[in-house]
């Protein structure tokens, strides 16, 4: 194998999501959600779309409908037809904008904690990262830390807000302070924005795409894998200008060239159907339930202002004496529940010992069949 394929850890979440099956576990480690619900009308528009024989390839830049609804979210002049791209998957729109940006030996800055796939998907394209610490509890990076990051080989910033695993929503200032770095390095900033329909307390998602000191400098990253509850579908997309829709487009074609027509063809007939609103207030009581269940148990994590996971430190349960990995191991022992360990969202692996990630976006009896047998156990 190639020394970069080599070099891959593979993902942590894929071993914990066998077990957890395996050993029939409440799982709240894997952001697989049953929370929203698909939406009953998404199944019965893909069914059609089967039967009315949409199983021939689609265009590559995606379902026309598909793009300009999602255009219409964007509620800020999208155009479908130049700058939305229907990509497999959040996971392939990350990798189509790494490539369309970054050279190998080009340097990409982006924070720790993150998602995990954020550093190994820029080791697979040949580009250095950068970490920027994001500091407990309530993980802001310090702008000056930030600032230092950048460097004449700076070709791109990762960003993710709302944030896997922390729950942080950046806010307009930390963008503004975000774009003025782009402009200073001639940098682009690519934007996970998967979580855009889950905040809380009056915290706003603001996309890149609004910030006008990113006008011609950014590229959005989204999904309906969550907002939906089809994370099985594969449907994500690719916002960007023109011109570097043009440029994504012809990786797009080189690495998918489309994802499923008859899928697409359902989402755009249907996706509309879910109400933003209550799909926000039903998360937000789930991350009220979770958090009064985990705080409960002793451990200690920021109020959660967006996405569906609650980062939790362990270490007023554990003293320090476990690990996370142990940790995680043991209470799937005991108690028949599976968290995700915290380190490997981390740079430096030691760093996150102390630290689980709990997904919530799940119905409400998983939710309280997961406290029953944390009491029971
Ligand atoms: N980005 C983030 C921040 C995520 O948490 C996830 C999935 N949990 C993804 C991307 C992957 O999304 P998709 O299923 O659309 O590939
Ligand atoms: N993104 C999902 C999560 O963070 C996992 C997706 C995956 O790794 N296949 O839980």
């Amino acid at each position: 194998v190639s020394a970069r394929a080599a070099a891959l850890a593979g993902n942590s979440l894929t071993g914990l999501f066998t077990l957890a099956r395996a050993r029939g576990a409440v799982d709240l480690a894997v952001g697989t959600p049953g929370c929203p619900r698909t939406p009953h009308a998404l199944v019965e528009e893909a069914a059609r779309a089967l039967r009315a024989g949409r199983n021939q390839y689609e265009h590559p830049a995606g379902d026309p409908g598909l793009r300009q609804w999602i255009a219409e979210t964007a509620g800020d002049g999208a155009d479908p037809d130049r700058e939305i791209t229907i990509t497999a998957g959040a996971t392939e729109a990350l990798y189509v904008a790494l490539l369309s940006t970054l050279d190998p030996g080009d340097e990409v800055v982006l924070f720790s904690p993150g998602y995990e796939q954020f550093a190994a998907a820029v080791a697979l394209v040949g580009a250095r990262p950068r970490f920027v610490p994001l500091h407990a509890p309530d993980w802001r990076h310090d702008p000056a830390e930030l600032a230092a990051a950048f460097t004449p080989r700076t070709r791109a910033v990762l960003l993710n807000t709302p944030a896997n695993p922390t729950g942080r929503v950046l806010t307009a200032g930390e963008l503004r302070d975000i774009a003025g770095l782009c402009a200073r390095w001639n940098t682009t900033a690519i934007c996970d924005e998967v979580y855009r329909g889950f905040v809380f307390d009056g915290h706003e998602h603001l996309s890149v795409a609004r910030v006008p000191e990113l006008a011609g400098r950014s590229i959005v990253i989204g999904s309906l894998s969550k907002s939906h509850a089809v994370s099985g579908w594969r449907l994500g997309f690719l916002r960007s200008d023109p011109e570097r829709t043009t440029a994504l487009r012809r990786v797009h074609e080189l690495t998918t060239n489309g994802t499923a027509a008859p899928l697409q063809a359902a989402a755009a007939r249907a996706a509309g159907s879910a109400d933003p609103e209550e799909i926000r207030r039903e998360m937000g009581r789930r991350r009220d339930l979770a958090q009064h269940i985990f705080s409960g148990l002793g451990m200690k994590s920021a109020p959660v202002e967006g996405g569906c996971f609650l980062f939790a430190d362990i270490s007023p349960l554990t003293g320090g004496r476990e690990d996370c990995t142990a940790f995680v191991r043991r209470l799937l022992d005991r108690s028949g529940v599976l968290l995700a360990p915290g380190a490997p969202f981390f740079a430096d692996l030691a760093q996150g010992r102390n630290w689980v990630r709990i997904a919530f976006n799940r119905p409400e009896e998983t939710l309280r069949e997961a406290e029953h047998r944390l009491a029971a156990g």
